[in-house]
């Protein structure tokens, strides 16, 4: 591997939208109802990506932090996950001014990026279409994925897979 194995994924969005569900479900393949939203986690999880075996360290932050312990764990990480909600438009709303602080911090670094809309089970509640999400998305330049880390539907590891993929191939 030309470049360390270890890779550092942090997982942002607004509170609630799933991001503590999502790593939960991601890492047991379960999902847990009631995530303490308080809690900041780490987690290590080692993954077979094409063939290659990559160490992942995901960082579940809880957005309790102030300005300078976020732009901390922004600069920690190599790879981001924006999670917004699809039955909450103010989240999708929260994702370009996130996406735009953590170019900031990471400048002149290019930012590796995958966008996530999560709660595609509550389609009933849904506030923001497939067709915003994907365009947003483009205009990101980044890949984009509808799940649930309720019902395990949808893309739950590739997200977190194709984040490595592209921090690796940097
Ligand atoms: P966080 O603040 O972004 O970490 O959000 P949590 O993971 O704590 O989830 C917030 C709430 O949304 C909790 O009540 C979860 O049970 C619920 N939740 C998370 N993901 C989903 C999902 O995919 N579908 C549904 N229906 N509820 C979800
Ligand atoms: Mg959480």
């Amino acid at each position: 591997m030309a470049k360390s194995a270890e890779v550092k994924l942090a997982v942002f969005g607004r509170a609630g939208v799933g991001k503590s569900a999502l790593v939960v479900r991601f890492l047991t393949k379960r999902f847990i109802w009631e995530y303490d939203p308080t809690l900041e986690s780490t987690y290590r999880h080692q993954a077979n990506i094409d063939d290659e075996v990559v160490s992942m360290e995901i960082l579940d932050t809880a957005g309790q932090e102030d300005m300078l312990q976020r732009e901390g764990h922004m600069r920690w990480g190599d790879g981001f996950i924006i999670v917004y909600d699809i039955t909450d438009r103010g989240s999708f709303e929260d994702v370009v001014p996130l996406k735009n602080l953590l170019e900031e911090v990471k400048k002149p670094k290019n930012l590796t990026l995958v966008l996530v809309g999560n709660k595609a089970d509550l389609e009933h509640a849904r506030q923001v279409s497939t067709e915003e999400g994907e365009r947003l998305a483009a205009e990101l330049s980044c890949a984009f994925y509808e799940c649930s880390a309720c019902t395990g539907e949808g893309c739950i590891s590739e997200p977190f897979h194709e984040l490595c993929r592209e921090v690796r191939r940097r």
